[in-house]
């Protein structure tokens, strides 16, 4: 999406600020203003409207042909009548656009401009009564004028990108005329030269957005309290404060909402300070307070609450209620503390308050100065550590929730730390991918997961975290191209999953993904929902799957809002066509409840946690059927089968077959009682060949610890079978991977026949539904055992 005139919007701004700014008379700045509007903007005709004395709205500017400004500089209309036009049109964010198609209420009575040109069958195009407005509003919130606009050069109605434009645009015109208005004020009533003098000395020293003190006059009142202090002794913090995701106000409300949004904390921020103290912004959504004369930190405490607490109201801001939050840093003053060493301090402080989750304070301490130095050896370590081949990848097994099977595996980094051991990406991540490391870092995980994928995970696909920073490098796709034909893995076997938990523009991210997408590669949107990817972001950005994040995943039993969350994730991702993966899985009551609300696909420790690739092989997952509507289908279907054996041998293998496929056991094994009391293998599968042979003939109590409770010496089986998950030593030992040997008795009337025994390699442990499970499975095939016995 291109704005008309197609140089970058930020190019324009800049250069149009510089323009407004250069002037300081009226009539000027008037002019600059229409023709900025017709040379940056690519608009024929602009007509700059403002308020008079008298109320009414006068032509004050026109840029465009000279018939126009003939015909339109002076026109006055009333109030009235601009309220009544800007009423007949509709609201296209802080803009109002007149449709010309529509006709509804006739607004002929009214004058506005309508040039002379065709009318198009084409809806996108401007159609001659077509109008577009920008409210000019001053610095104290009232109206200045309109800048009304018509003839676009491309001949089509403005999209959202110049209608963007010309919110901000309108902005810094308001702001031009005001200081313009500011100055011919000042020369008008005062004494020619001093106040200019202050008032331009005012303008150099302060924010000219929210008027607070800017950077360099923040430092200096910090300098002077800092002198002051060590006279008097009161204590000075310095107060960070950063709005949470204010790009997500920027980029789903407009630029305009944003300036405005930051005008309306500037004056919440002056309003709870005292005389003393001082505010300044540093610029974006960064504020800072100078507090002076205070008792202790715990008064600063209680300033930063009450900010805290004073926006958690919703704030009404270019007609919108907008939501914010405020990360807090806070620093106190030592008695060799220099302003710009406090200043880093709160910011250091702030970044640990936005790390823990926002919307909270943090005091900087002497830990979080020690941090800081961790933090410098960290990166020095981090240099090297590519080199030193200390980075590896564990991988975590992405399962069909309804089957358990996995599908592929997510590639999660680790770090082989020299002296600290093996570390997750929380302890390293920020550190790296704020450093010249992280590009080598991430090339590495690249080539290591697609080569692994290409050996070792079958026909599975590998999913590779890529950092925002990473995304936005125009060489990836190219890489990943590169990587893909080296290592021989299919494209559509790749997955990136790009994290939306950092503020990421939009309109780039799209391009970058579709590179990749162009590619075949598959792309998913990881931890959706926690950061600043709205749904609608979600409908803009090319992807395959949504990765929903565990904390909704977690709290989908029992939590209203979580369950909402997931249902109405799955409904728009069904809408526009896309998986769903639920992460961070843990209980079988969750996999339910997901499974219910229809997510597809789930990773979590209920399956597997993330571990090495094995030399060998897969790394282990447990394949578990979480359906009972299945398990139940399952029994019904052995049933049937089971009538249908005639033979000991047959029973067996289909009683471990149906074992292991429902309960994904990796290995199983069916051992029947002999009359002299040893028991012998009747069906085993999935076991090393040695093993199966130290099972064709066990003494049998060393089966009773595994699979039976003894009572006075005698195993109790089939009253109180249970499923005992700590195998026996022996069996143990034979075994090369037993983490869980679990037996269940095929018997009838009470007679023990023998034991199921089931093998998981990996951790396990074991729900009801699963352990009724494997009992059910016992005793159909004890019953059928019995019948062919007997
Ligand atoms: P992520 O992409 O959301 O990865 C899932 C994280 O959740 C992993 O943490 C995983 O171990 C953990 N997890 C999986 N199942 C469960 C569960 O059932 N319960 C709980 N409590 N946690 C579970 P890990 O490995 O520590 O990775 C943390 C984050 O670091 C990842 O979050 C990802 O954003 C980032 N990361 C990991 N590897 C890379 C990488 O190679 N490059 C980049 N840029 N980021 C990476
Ligand atoms: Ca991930
Ligand atoms: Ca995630």
């Amino acid at each position: 999406m291109e704005s008309r005139g197609a140089p970058e919007p930020a190019d324009v701004l800049a250069d149009v600020a510089q323009r407004l700014g250069a002037s300081l008379d009226l009539t000027q700045t008037l002019d600059e203003v229409a023709r900025a509007v017709v040379e940056r903007l690519g608009f024929g005709v602009a007509a700059l409207n403002l308020v008079t004395d008298e109320g009414d709205l006068e032509v004050a500017a026109i840029a465009g042909p000279q018939e126009i400004r003939a015909e339109l500089l002076g026109r006055r209309q009333s109030a009235a009548d601009w309220t009544d036009l800007l009423a007949a049109s509709e609201p296209r964010g802080r803009l109002r656009f007149l449709d010309g198609r529509k006709g509804g209420e006739d607004p002929s009575h009214l004058y506005f401009f309508v040039p002379d040109i065709p009318v198009s069958d084409d809806v996108l195009a401007w159609h001659p009564l077509d109008a577009l407005f920008a409210p000019l509003y001053g610095g104290d919130g009232a109206l200045l004028g309109v800048l009304s606009v018509d003839l676009p050069h491309d001949g089509l109605r403005p999209d959202s990108g110049d209608r963007d434009l010309l919110e901000v645009f309108a902005i810094q015109a308001a702001l031009a005329i005001d200081h313009a208005r500011l100055y011919a004020d000042l020369q008008r009533s005062m004494d020619d030269q001093k106040r200019i003098q202050a008032e331009l000395r005012h303008r150099a020293l302060h924010d000219a957005l929210t008027g607070l003190a800017n950077r360099e006059l923040l430092l200096d009142r910090l300098d002077q309290a800092l002198a002051r202090s060590r006279r008097d002794g009161w204590g000075i913090a310095v107060v960070f404060l950063d709005v949470d995701h204010f790009k997500l106000v920027n980029d789903s409300l407009g630029h305009g909402v944003g300036d405005e949004l930051l005008i309306t904390l500037a004056r919440l921020l002056t309003h709870h300070l005292r005389e003393v103290d001082t505010a300044g912004r540093l610029g974006g959504d960064e504020f800072v307070l100078v507090l002076e004369e205070l008792s202790g930190p715990a008064e600063a405490i209680a300033v930063a609450e009450r900010l805290m607490e004073a926006v958690k109201a919703p704030l009404l801001v270019g007609g919108e209620q907008v939501r914010i939050s405020l990360s807090v840093g806070l620093a106190m003053a030592t008695t060799t503390s220099t302003s710009s060493e406090l200043l880093a301090e709160a910011d250091a402080a702030m970044y640990r308050a936005k790390a823990t989750g926002r919307a909270r304070w943090e005091v900087f301490d002497s830990e979080m100065r020690s941090e800081a130095l961790a933090q410098l050896d960290l990166r020095r370590e981090l240099s090297s550590a590519v080199a030193a081949e200390q980075f590896r990848l564990h991988y975590q097994p992405i399962v069909d929730l309804v089957t358990g099977q996995p599908l592929g595996f997510e590639a999660l980094l680790r770090w082989e730390h020299p002296t600290r051991g093996l570390l997750a990406p929380a302890a390293f991540l920020d550190v790296l991918e704020d450093s010249d490391t992280d590009s080598p870092v991430a090339e590495w995980v690249l080539e290591r997961a697609c080569s692994d994928a290409a050996t070792w995970l079958g026909g599975l696909f590998v999913t590779v975290n890529v950092s925002p920073r990473q995304l936005a490098r125009p060489e990836l796709a190219r890489r990943v191209a590169d990587v893909l034909a080296r290592t021989g893995l299919p494209a559509e076997r790749l997955w990136v999953e790009i994290t939306e938990n950092r503020p990421v523009d939009a309109h780039q991210d799209i391009a970058d993904v579709q590179r990749l997408r162009d590619l075949g590669v598959h792309v998913a949107l990881d931890d959706f929902g926690t950061g600043y990817a709205g749904l609608t972001y979600l409908q803009r950005l090319p992807a395959d799957t949504v990765k929903i994040d565990r904390v909704f995943v977690q709290g989908v039993v029992g939590d209203r809002v979580s369950r909402g969350i997931v249902s109405a994730v799955v409904g728009l991702a069904t809408a526009l066509d896309l998986q769903v993966v639920a992460e961070g899985v843990e209980t079988v009551d969750q996999a339910h409840a997901l499974a219910e609300l229809g997510v597809s696909l789930a990773q979590g420790y209920l399956w597997a946690k993330p571990a090495p690739l094995p030399g060998s092989g897969l790394p282990v997952t447990r394949r578990l059927s979480v359906l009972s509507e299945d398990l139940a289908g399952e029994l019904r279907r052995l049933v049937a089968s089971l009538a249908m054996s005639s033979d000991r041998g047959q029973v067996a293998r289909l009683a471990v077959q149906t074992a292991r496929r429902s309960l994904g056991a990796d290995a199983g094994l069916l051992l029947l009682l002999t009359e002299h009391g040893s028991a012998v293998l009747a069906h085993g599968e999935g076991y090393s060949a040695r093993l199966l042979k130290e099972f064709e003939e066990v003494p049998v109590e060393s089966l009773w610890p595994i699979c039976a409770t003894l009572r006075d010496g005698t195993p109790v089986f089939h009253q109180q079978a249970q499923l005992r998950v700590d195998a026996h030593t022996q069996v143990r030992t034979a075994a090369d991977k037993i983490t869980g040997l679990a037996c269940v008795p095929a018997a009838a009337d009470g007679v023990l026949l023998g034991a199921l025994g089931m093998t998981w390699t990996g951790p396990v442990e074991f729900a009801d539904a699963l352990r009724g499970h494997l009992l059910s499975i016992g005793e159909l095939v004890g019953q059928r055992l019995a019948q062919l016995l007997y």
